[in-house]
């Protein structure tokens, strides 16, 4: 085995994981006794499939966005660069039941959104590369998926 990385996600083994998953990725607690819980969404499986630039883009702002309106403690919802999933942060809930909720109630938004959020040049880095129909396609997908989700390594689905 390699060396221990800082990251948490660099000592995962990418080629035993079955996506689509949500798994807890790490806890940080802070001084005052908080406790932030970082997930990874993954939606693609990796160094097999990933997802394209303009869907997955889409499909960031409409999830940062929708998100909050089912949680009140998200940290942040981000795309892993790699293009297979999302980071998503929360403080305060330890419960894994209620993020498999939050990640469909966003997701079956997404399905029903007639516009994507903050995509213009004031509200966004790159404004130009977006598809809503991306993200439907996406979102759908990993809908259609969902009783995979809480099963993470390859080896517990045989
Ligand atoms: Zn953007």
């Amino acid at each position: 085995m390699t060396k221990k990385m800082n990251v948490e996600s660099f000592n995962l083994d990418h080629t035993k994981v079955a996506a689509p998953y949500i798994r807890l990725a790490g806890t940080t607690e802070g001084a005052n006794g908080d406790t932030i819980y970082k997930y990874d969404i993954r939606f693609c499986q990796p160094n097999k499939e990933h997802m394209e630039m303009p869907g997955l883009h889409s499909l960031e702002h409409m999830m940062a966005e929708f998100s909050r309106n089912h949680h009140s403690q998200i940290v942040d919802i981000s795309p892993m660069g790699c293009q297979t999933g999302f980071y998503l942060s929360v403080i305060n809930d330890e419960s894994y039941d209620a993020i498999l909720s939050l990640v469909e109630k966003t997701l079956k938004d997404v399905l029903v959104a007639n516009e994507v959020p903050a995509c213009n040049e004031v509200q966004c880095g790159w404004a130009a590369s977006h598809s809503l129909e991306g993200a439907k396609e996406i979102a759908e997908q990993m809908l259609s998926r969902k009783d995979e989700w809480t099963t993470i390594f390859a080896e517990e689905s045989r």
